[in-house]
C-alpha cells in the first residue's frame, strides 16, 4: 500500500524534521477529529521516539460552526482561562507543538464577521503568553497539512469527496517531498538551499525592496538589523526544527512605518472561514490607507480593524520563487500553509520578533522605535506572480535585482 507507506513517511518527517521531537519531551497536537486515524499513527511514532506524553487538542469543524451560529456573544468574547493556563503550563514544561491542519475554507461563510472577530480576538488575548513561546521559538513547533473532506472538495470541486481526498493526499505527499525515497534527506538539501538564500540576504542588509508587477508598485523599507529566516530554525535550546511543512520561503520583517504604494493580491485569502479575493491595499507611511476587494471586502475591513492600528501594518515580507512545487501544481489550496509557499507574500499584523537583532528582548517602546509591528493578528496574503520583479536598494543607494519574472535573479551556487 503506497498510501499507508507514505502516511508513515509523512508522520516520521513531521516528528523528526518538523517538531524534531526529543526523548522525554512532551508533545501537544492540535488536530481535526477527522484526522484521528492519522493522528494515532503520529502518536505511536512519537512514543517510539521517546515522547513522555502526547496531549491532543481535538477540533471539529461542525461543532465550531454550531457554536459560532448559536452561542451568545459573551461566550464568544471569553476564552476559557483554564484552557489557556493548561496550554501555557505544557509549553513552559518544554512541550513541542504540532498543528495538523485542514480547515474547511468555507466553514464560517454565513457567520457574522463581528462574531468571528470576537472569537479571534478573545483567543489572541488569552493565548498571548502561550503564543509568545511559539513565536519566539522557545519550543519547537510545526504546522502541517491534513486533507479533510471539505478542504479537499474545495480544492477539487469536480471530484467526489473520496476521490478529492485521495487527490489532495497525493498533492501533499508530492509537495512535502514525502513521495521521494528519503524525505528526511530531501529536506536536508532543501533546508541547505534556503539557508544560502537567507545568508545572502542577511549579508546584503538591503535598505529597501522595490516590488513591480501587474497592479503592484510598492516600496518596503527593511529595518536596521533585520534578519532573514527560512528553512529550519533553531529553538531556544538549540534544536533545529521546521515550523512549516511545506516551506519554500525566506522571510524577514518590514519597517512598520516604511511601506509606501499599492500591492495587489494574486491568490484568494481564506480568513476566519471567509474568502477574500482580488484585493488591493494602498500604504502610506506603513499604514493601509485604502483597500478594495472583489470578494470579501467586509471581511477584509474587519481584518484591518481587528486592533488599534497594528492590523493595518505589515509584519512579514517573504520571498518564494514562482517555480516552487506548490506554484507548479497550478492549484489554489485555500489554505495559507500551502498557498503562502506558492508565492511571494506579505503578512498584516505581528512581526516575528526573531526577524530583527535582539527582537525577543525589546520592550514595546523599543519595538516601535525599531519599526517592529505588533498586533493581535498575523495574516499572510499572496502577491507573487510570474510577472513580479523585485529590486533591492543597498544602504549606499545602489539598485540590485533580486527577483525577475517571479524567480530568483541570483544564482546561489555562485555566492558564498
Ligand atoms: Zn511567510
Ligand atoms: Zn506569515
Amino acid at each position: 500500500m503506497v498510501k499507508q507507506l507514505n502516511m508513515e513517511k509523512y508522520a516520521q518527517l513531521i516528528l523528526k524534521t518538523g517538531v524534531h521531537l526529543q526523548p522525554k519531551q512532551g508533545l501537544i497536537i492540535n488536530a481535526p477529529i477527522e484526522a484521528a486515524t492519522f493522528v494515532r499513527l503520529v502518536v505511536e511514532k512519537a512514543y517510539d521516539l521517546g515522547a513522555k506524553n502526547v496531549h491532543i487538542e481535538w477540533s471539529d469543524d461542525e461543532l465550531t460552526y454550531l457554536k459560532m451560529l448559536h452561542a451568545p456573544m459573551e461566550v464568544l468574547e471569553a476564552f476559557p482561562k483554564w484552557k489557556a493556563d493548561g496550554l501555557l503550563e505544557m509549553v513552559q514544561e518544554g512541550y513541542s507543538l504540532l498543528t495538523i491542519y485542514g480547515p474547511d475554507p468555507d466553514l464560517l461563510k454565513e457567520i457574522d464577521a463581528d462574531r468571528i472577530t470576537a472569537v479571534n480576538k478573545a483567543s489572541a488575548r488569552a493565548l498571548t503568553t502561550y503564543r509568545d513561546y511559539v513565536m519566539n521559538d522557545r519550543v519547537t513547533w510545526s504546522v502541517v497539512g491534513y486533507p479533510t473532506e471539505n478542504w479537499a472538495k474545495k480544492v477539487f470541486p469536480n471530484l467526489l469527496a473520496e476521490d478529492a481526498q485521495e487527490k489532495l493526499w497525493e498533492q501533499i505527499f508530492k509537495i512535502t517531498r514525502v513521495n521521494q525515497d528519503d524525505p528526511l534527506q530531501a529536506w536536508q538539501q532543501h533546508n541547505q538551499l534556503l539557508k544560502k538564500a537567507r545568508s545572502y540576504l542577511n549579508k546584503k542588509q538591503y535598505h529597501q525592496l522595490i516590488y513591480k508587477a501587474e497592479g503592484t508598485d510598492l516600496i518596503i523599507e527593511l529595518p536596521k538589523g533585520h534578519i532573514w529566516h527560512g528553512g529550519s530554525g533553531l529553538s531556544e535550546q538549540g534544536t533545529p526544527f521546521n515550523a512549516n511543512i511545506p516551506t519554500e520561503e525566506v522571510f524577514t520583517m518590514p519597517h512598520k512605518y516604511g511601506v509606501h504604494g499599492t500591492v495587489r493580491s494574486t491568490k484568494p485569502l481564506s480568513y476566519g472561514g471567509n474568502i477574500i479575493d482580488q484585493f488591493s491595499l494602498t500604504f502610506k507611511d506603513g499604514e493601509v490607507v485604502n483597500f478594495t476587494a472583489e470578494q470579501g471586502e467586509e471581511a477584509l475591513k474587519h481584518l484591518l480593524e481587528t486592533d488599534q492600528g497594528g492590523a493595518k501594518r505589515l509584519g512579514e515580507v517573504a520571498l518564494v520563487p514562482h517555480q516552487s512545487p506548490i506554484s507548479q501544481s497550478g492549484l489554489i489550496f485555500y489554505n495559507t500553509l500551502f498557498d503562502e509557499n506558492a508565492s511571494c507574500h506579505l503578512a498584516l499584523g505581528k512581526a516575528y520578533p526573531n526577524t530583527i537583532a535582539n527582537g525577543s528582548t525589546m520592550s514595546e517602546e523599543e519595538m516601535d522605535q525599531h519599526g517592529v509591528n505588533n498586533s493581535l493578528i498575523h495574516e499572510d496574503f499572496m502577491i507573487g506572480s510570474a510577472s513580479m520583479d523585485i529590486d533591492g536598494i543597498t544602504s549606499d543607494g545602489k539598485t540590485e535585482p533580486i527577483f525577475r519574472q517571479g524567480n530568483w535573479a541570483i544564482n546561489f551556487d555562485n555566492v558564498n
